[in-house]
């Protein structure tokens, strides 16, 4: 029977389920409370090119994510290699702590930015008015004209990109009615606030007490561009390498933009702070984190020249340090489930795998 499901998130985890209900014959709407899909796989535009300020590259392990990437028409144009393999480990003082080795899976990314492979495979939700951008939903409450059913509570009017059964304004929001089964897509500390802002009977499915369980870190992020760097006489500028892996006590991550496919000459460095430093200085100001940090990328890299431009971006949620330690949380009964990376790992993969899992487990008759 074709079923109405809700989906809370168009990250990675959010998309994979999507596609797997639609096909299956269901009607999907899929809310995303940002300008578009691609959750952590984001891509900050600037006039300096683009910055991958979340994932930086992904690995491609399980059969299922292979077979989707290479059937999904398409999608073989959008994902390519990243040739700067072997990920060296520098000290302190930007020496090789660790040689690079090569890498035991290839390292693919999006072109022309990381969010183009979600961009991608959200079409046919955009094409068919199935993905409602800028829709913070707040709660999951009982339908209030069929208890049967679930009606979700957004923040406020939506940017859609499509339409919902009944919309109705009312001063505590919008709110979208009518869903026989509801999923959440979103960071594991997001879903147990949702979870907890929802009506009791949301409460039955204990996903609150598992979630509660989970760790997630968080992660200062750094865009750097330095257009002085490319000008067509200076040969190479900056270190040898285009990406390394560092214990310096700031940064855990470097990897120069411009190296990656279709990103454009513009020399651009993407720094990422370690989770331990992220958290020590969540709440410093942005003058201040962005300080300390070009101080440890010139400490790293020996590149002490201003950039022109810089931008910094603080993800609250962006690593899973603890999973949950199962693929999906799913309560038949109810017609509530959970997924995402967190449930079973960090990587773009797992938050497919989870997505995919779910869906899998929701289409068992
Ligand atoms: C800095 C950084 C570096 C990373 N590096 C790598 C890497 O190199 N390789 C790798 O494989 N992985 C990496 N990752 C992890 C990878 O990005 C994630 O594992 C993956 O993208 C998670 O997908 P997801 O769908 O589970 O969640 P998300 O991508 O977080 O998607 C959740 C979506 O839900 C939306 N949302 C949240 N709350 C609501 C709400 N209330 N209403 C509506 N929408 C909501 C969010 O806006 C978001 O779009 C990195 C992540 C970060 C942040």
């Amino acid at each position: 029977m074709k079923k109405r499901i809700a989906i809370i998130g168009a990250g990675m985890a959010g998309i994979a389920a999507a596609r797997t209900l639609i096909k299956a014959g269901h009607d999907v709407q899929v809310f995303e409370k940002s300008a578009g899909p691609g959750g952590r796989m984001a891509t900050q535009n600037t006039p300096f090119g683009s910055f991958d300020k979340g994932a930086q590259y992904f690995t491609v392990r399980d059969a299922r994510f292979a077979k989707a990437l290479k059937e999904v028409p398409g999608t073989q144009a959008i994902v390519k290699p990243w040739s700067a393999t072997g990920v060296r480990v520098l000290d302190a003082h930007g020496a090789v702590f660790e040689a690079a080795k090569p890498p035991k899976d290839p390292h693919f990314v999006a072109q022309p930015g990381m969010n183009a492979l979600l961009m991608h495979w959200a079409q046919p939700l955009v094409a068919h008015q199935q993905l409602h951008i800028h829709t913070t939903i707040e709660s999951i409450e009982v339908d209030a004209i069929h208890p049967s059913l679930w009606q979700l509570r957004a923040q406020s009017a939506p940017t859609t990109t499509g339409h919902t059964q009944s919309n109705n304004l009312s001063q505590e929001g919008v709110i979208h009615s009518g869903f026989d089964q509801v999923i959440l897509a979103i960071p594991s500390a997001q879903a147990a606030q949702l979870l907890r802002r929802s009506s009791a009977k949301v409460h039955k499915t204990h996903f609150i007490q598992a979630i509660d369980k989970v760790e997630m870190g968080p992660c200062w992020t750094l865009m750097m561009a330095y257009p002085q760097a490319s000008q067509p006489n200076l040969n190479r500028w900056g270190p040898q390498w285009n990406c390394a892996r560092s214990i310096h006590h700031r940064i855990a991550w470097l990897s120069r933009e411009s190296s990656k496919p279709a990103r454009g000459g513009i020399e651009r460095w993407t720094v990422q702070a370690s989770t331990e430093w992220s958290l020590e200085h969540l709440e410093d100001s942005d003058e201040r984190v962005k300080a300390k940090l070009l101080k440890g990328f010139a400490e790293l890299t020996g590149i002490y020249a201003e950039p022109s431009f810089s931008q910094l971006h603080r993800w609250r949620y962006a690593k899973t340090l603890s999973p949950l330690g199962q693929s999906y949380q799913w309560n038949a009964k109810l017609g509530l489930g959970t997924c995402g990376d967190w449930h079973i790992g960090h990587r773009v993969e797992d938050a497919f795998v989870s997505g995919i899992a779910l869906a899998l487990e929701m289409l068992k008759p």
